[in-house]
């Protein structure tokens, strides 16, 4: 397991060499896949394995090579990378029925979406399950080429894959849809919304997806702009985070509102409000008002911007 013990700025980041050089190294590639040592981090359907899901140290469970076969006698892997000379793997178990009975009984674990148990987890088996779930659901839709329609295959232990029709030849890139998300602020007070489907009473900073042709910045204002018609002076970056559920980078943001009157619109936000830095640092969560999770760059825009 790696032990990445460098604390990174947000959660599901960072750690494993990803060896991008290696990825065409077909000699390599067969050796390790093969290997004793080697690690299969196993993907099915969305989820991740998990032993002590329940527990308050819940901990990834990956498989050796034997553990895979005894699973799934063939499976399509990616390299993921490299981590103190073990190479790690994603497998994606999607088209068996019920790989968790197998593996229940031999290792006492189970697929549970890694939101459920992603902040307890630590920080170097969270990033390398969110980077094998991404990967899985790359792969999981594009079978096909957006070109021609002709099926396609994985090349460069999965970080391509190609169109099987000869004269079109396209390559598909593994994607990542680029979203903002932002802390605003009027000095001491800062702008939370909350959605109708979140948790009950947690409020969040807005956030949304970038459009084409539009820079980071266009985006953080025009996105708080349609959902409060609030407008913003000063616009700076903060951090990213990966954020696989199913497919977004997060590009997180502080900015200062040059209006303040809020105008909610109801088809995106539930609410949104302006929120006392005082308050914010001696409320406790309840069912009324809850900070997001722990592990959202959300959380961590906010945190910062509260000087805690
Ligand atoms: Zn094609």
């Amino acid at each position: 397991m790696p032990d990445f013990t460098e604390k990174t700025v947000n959660f599901y980041t960072g750690g494993l060499d990803r060896a991008a050089h290696l990825r065409k190294d077909e000699a390599w590639l067969a050796a390790r896949l093969t290997h004793p040592s080697s690690r299969f981090v196993p993907v099915w359907r969305g989820q991740n394995l998990i032993a002590g899901g329940a527990s308050a140290e819940p901990r990834a469970v990956l498989l050796t090579r034997d553990a895979l076969a005894a699973v799934a006698a063939e499976s399509e892997t990616v390299l993921l990378g490299v981590h103190e000379d073990r190479a790690y793997f994603a497998c994606d178990l999607s088209p068996l029925e019920t790989p968790q009975e197998a593996i229940r009984a031999e290792l006492a674990a189970e697929f549970v979406d890694l939101r459920r148990v992603g902040p307890l987890l630590p920080r170097g088996e969270g990033s390398l399950l969110a980077f094998a779930r991404g990967l899985a659901y790359w792969h999981s839709r594009h079978r096909f080429c957006g070109v021609c329609g002709s099926p396609t295959k994985p090349e460069e232990a999965g970080h391509v894959r190609r169109c099987t029709n000869e004269d079109c030849n396209a390559p598909h890139f593994p994607r990542t849809d680029p979203a903002v998300i932002m802390l605003v602020h009027d000095g001491e007070r800062c702008l939370l919304g909350r959605q109708k489907t979140w948790p009950q009473g947690m409020h969040s900073t807005l956030a949304g997806f970038v459009e084409p042709g539009e820079s980071l910045e266009e985006a953080v204002a025009r996105e708080v702009f349609e959902e409060t018609k609030v407008t913003l002076d000063r616009i700076t970056y903060h951090s990213s985070q990966p954020w696989p559920f199913p497919a977004s980078l997060m590009l997180g943001f502080h900015a200062s509102a040059r209006s303040t009157v809020i105008e909610v619109d109801h088809s995106e936000l539930e609410d949104a409000r302006w929120y006392e830095k005082s308050w914010l640092l001696t409320h406790q969560d309840d069912e009324q008002f809850r900070l997001p999770r722990r592990d959202s760059i959300a959380r961590r825009l906010l945190e910062d911007w509260l000087g805690r």
